[in-house]
């Protein structure tokens, strides 16, 4: 199978990381700035089985300029076309106005949705329920994965969930 993902999350939730750690590279860093392209392609991970490419989609914010607008409409576009949705968020930080306005960005699509914890490390279990609890009832999401990116928690078990859906 070989497919598109798109990685979106708010600035620091750890979307380069979990790159680098995949495809082990730090290609990642290189399109750090905010708002450059349009669907560049961050990296290719190619397994026995499975192709995974994985796409920046920059402009999931709220607009401040037309240029904005535009650039949301492009970045929604982009989340109609992949295959699949990973929506990162902070195991640390919960549910908050930035990830409830990237949620109402879903609505219009039909992509599975990921919603990756992440930073697990950082957190004990008990709190990471809270949390998945407090997302659940946000969004019909196909798959509530937690991980590390930073230590490689479950960053495999991610890769084979995502697979089903290439
Ligand atoms: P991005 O802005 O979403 O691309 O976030 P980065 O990948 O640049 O990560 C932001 C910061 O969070 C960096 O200092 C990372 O080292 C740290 N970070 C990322 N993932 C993890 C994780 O799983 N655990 C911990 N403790 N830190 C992480
Ligand atoms: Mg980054």
């Amino acid at each position: 199978q070989s497919g598109f993902i798109s990685i979106i999350g708010r600035p620091n939730v750890g979307k380069s990381t979990l790159l680098n750690r995949v495809i082990g590279q730090k290609i990642a860093i290189m399109s750090d700035k905010p708002q450059t392209t349009r669907n560049k392609v961050q990296g290719v991970l190619t397994t026995n089985d499975a192709q995974y490419i994985f796409i920046d989609t920059p402009g999931i914010h709220k607009p401040k300029h037309k240029l904005g607008d535009f650039m949301m409409k492009v970045a929604q576009n982009t989340l109609k076309e992949v295959d699949a949705i990973i929506f990162m968020v902070n195991a640390e930080e919960g549910f908050g106005r930035g990830e409830e306005f990237i949620i109402e960005k879903f609505q219009s699509v039909k992509t599975p949705v990921f919603l990756v914890i992440n930073k697990i490390d950082k957190i004990h279990p008990d709190a990471l329920l809270s949390v998945i609890e407090s997302y659940k009832e946000k969004y019909n999401f196909c798959e509530i994965v937690p991980i590390s990116a930073l230590e490689g928690n479950n960053v495999d078990r991610l890769l084979e969930q995502l697979k089903e859906y290439l």
